[in-house]
């Protein structure tokens, strides 16, 4: 297992009337696979920007993005749309602030449709059987066994980043971003929920990088930067015990 990401050099600006907002300023930061790289810094700085970048949604202006995985290294700041969106599906996961889940679907199905919503029309009955068993064991993992035939609206707010989180690993990502997942949460769950992220990051070695504004979530990352004004510092490194 590689998965590494380096972000070069990263500048990313958007259109502010007649002027532009630099929103990242030549940023730069590396995080290995099964380690957890976190991102603080007031509202504003550009955090969540970084994050859509490194996730192929947004392109940046100029800089590298590179994403080391064992089928080679990818320079994600250059690829087209199409590729783009492939490598979201097979190598991304994606964890966002709010939990855009599906109201429809229950947990059960929020983690199939990742699945099956790339496929073309046929899906054999083996392949469902596969899909749909993995989904489980990620439910499971997040703590929600009991709860997968329950929709959004019969969910907590707690136990819907779960599944969104669950959701995330459906394609064992080489590369997981993860937008402040605590923010909607009490402390108790919200500690819950880091260490959850913890767990799973070591266990699926995906490289991982991590907004939040809680402090003492710290202490469990690998490394520790601060966004101001587009501008990322590495605030410390944490020395293993
Ligand atoms: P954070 O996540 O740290 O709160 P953001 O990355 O959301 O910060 O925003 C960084 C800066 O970029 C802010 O000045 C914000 O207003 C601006 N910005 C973010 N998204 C857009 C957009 N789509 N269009 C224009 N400006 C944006
Ligand atoms: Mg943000």
């Amino acid at each position: 297992m590689t998965n590494t990401l380096t972000v070069a050099d990263l500048t990313l600006t958007f259109p502010d009337g007649a002027d532009r907002i630099t929103a990242l300023n030549r940023v730069n930061l590396r995080v290995r696979g099964g380690e957890i790289a976190a991102i603080t810094g007031p509202s504003g700085s550009g955090k969540s920007t970084l994050l859509a970048a490194v996730s192929t949604l947004l392109r940046p202006d100029s800089g590298r993005i590179e994403l080391e995985t064992d089928s080679g290294t990818a320079d994600l700041s250059t690829l087209s749309r199409r590729d783009a969106a492939t490598l979201r599906r097979d190598a991304i996961g994606i964890v966002f602030q709010q939990s855009n889940l599906i109201p429809a679907l229950t947990a059960l199905e929020q983690l199939e449709a990742m699945v099956h919503l790339g496929q073309t029309w046929f899906v054999s009955p083996a392949r469902r059987r596969e899909v749909r068993s993995r989904a489980r064991d990620l439910l499971d993992a997040v703590g929600l066994t009991g709860h997968e035939n329950k929709r959004p609206a019969q969910l907590s707010g707690g136990q819907r980043q779960r599944v969104n989180i669950a959701r995330a690993l459906m394609n064992d990502p080489s590369l997981l971003v993860i937008d402040e997942p605590t923010s909607a949460l009490d402390q108790e769950r919200g500690a819950a929920i880091i260490d959850l992220i913890v767990g799973i990051v070591r266990e699926h070695h995906a490289a991982t990088l991590l907004v939040t504004h809680d402090r003492a979530h710290l202490q469990h990352m690998d490394s520790v930067y601060r966004m101001v004004d587009g501008v990322l510092t590495p605030e410390n490194a944490v020395v293993p015990a």
